[in-house]
């Protein structure tokens, strides 16, 4: 096992596209990092450098304190699972597995012993027989997994490897991919687009955007996943992190008495502000204020801060999802932009989760507050969380 470092790393590829900038975090020893984020935000190069399929054209790669960045991929002891599985269709499960093992001339009773492990520990055992044509989606997923294992590397790189499972066996494999890591305790680096499952595997999630101005990284935040939905660290983290996604709504600080109120733009709505030194020195100044779908409170006509009709109301069961429109001009979570923005007109569609009894009917208004000390507050040109 080792730990996994990237320092400064950049690729750009030849024919111009900088596809990773200035890239720096460290996947600790036995630690399970998920990289996610839009597509094309350069995961999969992350991940392929990594590997040793794609050369760094900055930075350093360094597996515990050595620098593997010129290192072939075959000698960096690395297990790579893919998307498609890259399985052996007219090998058996068990010449599958075993096949990466013969390459390197192990024993044959040695191999048989780490295949059989492997398999028994990822009860494939009655399968070993088996083509992957005659296997489950699920099934395949393990030999992959399985062919990975019987390595012993001191790192596995994953690519999507449960994107091909349909939704219900892409929860149940999320959970034992998961234990999986636990019992080996293997240093894992892990690329997915979907939130929810980074944030229900990774110790920590990296979240990565595709590289914009000159000078900036794609990585825009790496933290827990708890820490990144309380904390994020700008308004793309914040936009990403989060289903629903958080709304976003454009507001100025006001100077009221000795504290601040935010008076939403293109709107009459105004609230007072928690008091907070960070916030004060915004007084007279632009913010946009994040509000997430669960910090809604559905409350009674005269304490509404909204009180908007509501075309769609989706039903999921424990809980409703309500859209509603405010004449306010809306957020771009991809880019900074000018105080102009602000004048602009627009329509801001904001969503609530709510209890489902409270569900209103079609176009029916529905009274909401917020709970003030929970709002999530960002600089408009920055885009970073202001606190
Ligand atoms: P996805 O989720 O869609 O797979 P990703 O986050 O994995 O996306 P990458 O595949 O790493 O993103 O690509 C990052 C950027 O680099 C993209 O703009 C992509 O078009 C570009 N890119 C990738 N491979 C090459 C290549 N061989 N030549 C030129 N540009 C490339």
């Amino acid at each position: 096992m080792a730990s996994m470092t990237f320092d400064g790393i950049g690729k750009t590829f030849s024919d111009g596209t900088v596809a990773v900038a200035n890239v720096s975090f460290t996947v600790a020893d036995g630690e399970f990092v998920v990289l996610v984020g839009p597509s094309g935000c350069g995961k999969s190069t992350l991940l392929r450098m990594a590997a040793g399929l794609e050369l760094l054209n900055s930075g350093r790669l360094l597996m515990d304190d050595h620098d593997v960045s010129n290192t072939e991929a075959q000698d960096r002891d690395i297990a790579m699972v893919f998307q498609n599985y890259a399985l052996y269709p007219h090998m058996t499960v068990y010449e599958n597995m075993a096949f990466g093992l013969q390459q390197r001339k192990m024993p044959k009773d040695k191999i048989e012993k780490l295949v059989r492990d492997a398999a028994e520990m990822l009860d494939l055992t009655k399968y070993l027989h088996r083509k992957p044509g005659a296997l489950s989606g699920g099934q395949r997923q393990r030999v992959a997994m399985g062919r990975a294992i019987v390595r012993h590397p001191m790192a596995f790189l994953m690519d999507e490897p449960l994107s091909n499972l349909d939704a219900k066996l892409r929860v149940q494999m999320r959970a034992e991919l998961k234990l999986l890591n636990q019992r080996l305790g293997v240093t894992t680096l892990y690329v997915t687009h979907d939130q929810v499952e980074a944030m229900t595997m990774g110790d920590r999630v990296a979240v990565l955007k595709p590289v914009g101005n000159a000078g900036e990284s794609n990585l825009q935040q790496i933290d827990t996943p708890q820490r990144l939905y309380d904390r994020p660290a700008n308004i793309f983290v914040a936009g990403f992190i989060g289903s629903p996604a958080m709304n976003f709504v454009r507001a100025e600080l006001r100077a009221e008495g000795a504290g601040l109120r935010a008076a939403i733009a293109g709107t009459g709505i105004s609230f007072p502000v928690p008091a907070s030194a960070v916030l004060s020195a915004y007084a007279g100044r632009q913010v946009v204020v994040g509000i997430r779908p669960e910090m809604f409170l559905v409350c009674p006509e005269a304490e509404a801060l909204f009180n908007e009709p509501v075309p769609v109301a989706e039903a999921l069961g424990a809980d409703t999802y309500v859209f509603f429109d405010i004449a306010s001009p809306p957020v771009d979570v991809n880019d900074a932009e000018e105080p102009e923005e602000f004048k602009r007109k627009g329509t801001n569609r904001l969503v609530a989760r709510i209890p489902p009894a409270a569900t209103p009917a079609p176009n029916q208004r529905l009274p909401l507050t917020v709970d003030l000390q929970q709002l999530h507050w960002f600089d408009p040109l920055t885009g970073t969380a202001i606190r």
